[in-house]
């Protein structure tokens, strides 16, 4: 299926690795040209020179962390005024919220809500003006079923859901469209990461860690990257005109519920 995207624009934040990175892959393969964002040059570059070689569309980097003022001023400077916006960050940590101090809560919403605003904010008017315009927010399923350890997760990223809800009817009319995309376990360094604390709490490896979370996933697996980067991609594509504000669970079923 030709996603109607050729030649399209897209800005891909923390896509050094993981599902930011396999978002990158699979527009660069529908012919996007896409700029990586990244904290560390070395491995920024690496990963670009990988989806040279896997596309043969102009992919280019921005160093810096997304985060702050100039991580997201070098993002929009190596790419103004994209087609398509995939906000993305690495998750907080895991903890309990009396442990955490008021630094940690501003890096938090500073990380998953005010930085995706603040790029939706400098990109929305161009897509609007162009009449076509694509946001894609990674989340995590964690904003339907909130995990207690999560919390500051839980907190700033239902605080994006609520503001996506709100911009993307306002937007719809100009064929820009605001999803967010809700991971449950991906196969990515972030799992290993959190399947680390439950290792080191149970005294089990992180294999058998991630090998029990797996096996009570109705698909019996956690999900690869590629898989989060189609469903991406599609959201992208000219034919997703009509999805518009949703929250897509892509998490093998573990979330039980019906909306
Ligand atoms: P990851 O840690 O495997 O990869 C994140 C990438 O982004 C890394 O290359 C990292 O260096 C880069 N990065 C992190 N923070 C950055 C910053 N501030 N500026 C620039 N680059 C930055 O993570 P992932 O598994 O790809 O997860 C992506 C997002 O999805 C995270 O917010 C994570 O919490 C969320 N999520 C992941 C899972 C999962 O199972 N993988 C589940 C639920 C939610």
């Amino acid at each position: 299926m030709d996603l109607g995207i050729k030649s399209r624009t897209a800005l891909v934040c923390a896509a050094s690795a993981g599902l930011g990175r396999a978002c990158a892959l699979a527009l660069a393969k529908e012919g996007v040209s896409v700029t990586i964002t990244g904290r560390n040059r070395e491995t920024l570059e690496a990963t670009a020179e990988e989806l040279r070689k896997l596309t043969d569309v102009r992919i280019s980097i921005a160093i810096g962390d997304i985060t702050t003022d100039e991580g997201r001023a070098a993002a929009l400077l190596a790419c103004p005024n994209p087609d398509i916006l995939i906000n993305n960050a690495g998750g907080p940590p895991p903890g309990d919220f009396r442990d955490f101090s008021e630094a940690d809560w501003q890096a938090a919403l500073n990380a998953h809500l005010l930085t995706p605003i603040a790029l939706i904010r400098a990109t929305v008017n161009c897509m609007i003006t162009r009449k076509f315009g694509r946001i894609v927010n990674i989340t995590s399923s964690a904003v339907k079923a909130p995990i207690p350890s999560l919390t500051l997760s839980n907190t700033a990223r239902t605080g994006l859901t609520g503001f996506v809800a709100g911009l993307s009817r306002q937007v719809a009319k100009h064929n820009v469209t605001i999803n967010n995309l809700l991971p449950g376990a991906f196969n990515t360094d972030r799992l290993r990461k959190t399947a680390e604390g439950t290792a080191q709490a149970s005294g089990q490896s992180v294999e058998v860690v991630i090998a029990t979370r797996a096996a009570a996933n109705p698909a019996q697996r956690v999900g690869e990257p590629d898989e989060f980067g189609a469903m991406c991609a599609f959201l992208c594509s000219a034919q997703a005109g009509y999805i518009v504000g949703q929250n897509i669970l892509l998490d093998g079923g573990a979330v039980n519920i019906t909306m």
